[in-house]
């Protein structure tokens, strides 16, 4: 059933999504593209233009209601054009976000149903070991499993020492070393080409993704753009989330690079981040220790006796604090439901109960499951 879907990441689970809503017949496609709201889908057999249905966005009650690249929705074809109305949307395995650079507090939504988020970064001044802690912080909220890349590796001589450094302080996620230009270290990535599973990379602009996919895809497909020699970074060549396939089935979803990485306010992705300092807490004399001083402080011990960095303490301190504001921030923010034009309510009446049945079924189900996916 669907079988022109598998080569796009379609399972079992979406399967029974479909199957028990009250239109299995719908037609069911994935977000491969979006633009500033502009929606590319591909159905398994082609890719079209679509727009989100009035009765969907009426139904919307904040940005996690709306589609982002790696998505699966339902579609209506519309009359006029080629094009689809989007009209309902599967419940998400994972969701990458961060929050909106500026005052807003608006969570950004980056991809859904991403298995696998590599974050990229150049062996080159764009090497920091700090902003690696950060983008996992938000993987671990995300229900993807992390895979840290190190690329440019044909630019460092201590390749060996880098990676046991930064694997002291991230024990718990793999570390690969690779030169996506040479072509060094890619075997180290098969295992997680498995058909059927999507792959978000993540990392700055220049650090190296679009070399990256050009060596998965084992052909220019992105046009790379040679460095900026004097500042290190390498030109946007992509301002739009796409998804990808690879022959044997993999998705990719190129992430633009991302300057600001702003924490959405949940703490579990710190709290794992940092599990070895919340392991030590544990052992502190009084429950709500701040570990500013309090007597029979184990935080503070370690700190002390070396076993915990102050660097390393002071990084889980300041992203800590930065998550508090962002999850106040984030409570004060009053939700405002979108109006729009009821432009297509005529022709979807057909397509309004599914739309909202599934907006009710993603409501209840929203908690992003951190084990199976
Ligand atoms: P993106 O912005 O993350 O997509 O980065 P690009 O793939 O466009 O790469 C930015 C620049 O870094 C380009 O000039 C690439 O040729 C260069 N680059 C990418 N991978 C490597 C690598 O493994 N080694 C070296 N030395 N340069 C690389
Ligand atoms: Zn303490």
């Amino acid at each position: 059933m669907h079988s022109n879907l598998l080569k796009l990441g379609w399972n079992d689970k979406f399967h029974q999504s479909l199957d028990s809503s009250d239109f299995p017949q719908a037609i069911p496609a994935r977000i491969i593209r979006e633009d500033r709201g502009q929606y590319t889908i591909h159905t398994g057999d082609n890719t079209a233009p679509a727009q989100l249905s009035g009765s969907f966005m009426n139904a919307a009650q904040s940005q996690l209601d709306y589609p982002t690249v790696g998505d699966w929705v339902l579609l209506q074809p519309m009359e006029s054009n080629n094009g689809f109305l989007v009209t309902g949307m599967l419940d998400r395995n994972s969701l990458f976000m961060r929050q909106s650079a500026g005052k807003t507090s608006d969570d950004q939504l980056l991809a859904a149903n991403i298995d696998y988020l590599f974050i990229i970064s150049g062996l080159d001044l764009d090497f920091n070991p700090r902003r690696i802690q950060r983008y996992l912080s938000l993987v671990y909220n995300s229900g993807a499993q992390p895979v840290i890349i190190l690329n440019k590796s044909d630019l460092v001589d201590d390749q060996d020492q880098i990676l046991e450094q930064l694997s002291s302080q991230i024990p718990d996620a793999p570390i690969h070393a690779i030169s996506a230009l040479y072509q060094h270290g890619i075997e180290g990535l098969e295992q997680y080409l498995i058909p059927g599973t999507t792959i978000a990379l993540s990392g700055s602009s220049g650090a190296g993704k679009s070399s990256l996919i050009n060596a998965l895809l084992d052909e220019q497909r992105l046009k790379t753009q040679a460095n900026r020699e004097d500042d290190n970074r390498g030109r946007h060549t992509t301002t739009w989330r796409e998804l990808i396939m690879l022959e044997n089935g993999t998705c990719i979803i190129d992430l633009p690079g991302m300057r600001e990485l702003q924490l959405t306010g949940d703490e579990a992705g710190v709290s794992k981040t940092f599990a070895d300092i919340k392991s030590i807490s544990q052992q502190c004399r009084f429950r709500n220790c701040r570990h500013e001083g309090e007597p029979g402080c184990a935080v503070q011990e370690a700190l002390e006796t070396g076993e915990l960095s102050l660097e390393r303490y002071s990084q889980f301190t300041k992203l800590s604090q930065e998550n508090a504001i962002a999850r106040k921030r984030g409570k004060k923010k009053v939700v405002q439901k979108k109006r729009v034009s009821n432009k297509y309510a005529e022709k979807e009446s057909f397509f309004k109960d599914v739309s909202i049945q599934f907006r009710k079924n993603n409501k209840a189900k929203r908690k992003y499951n951190l084990d199976g996916y």
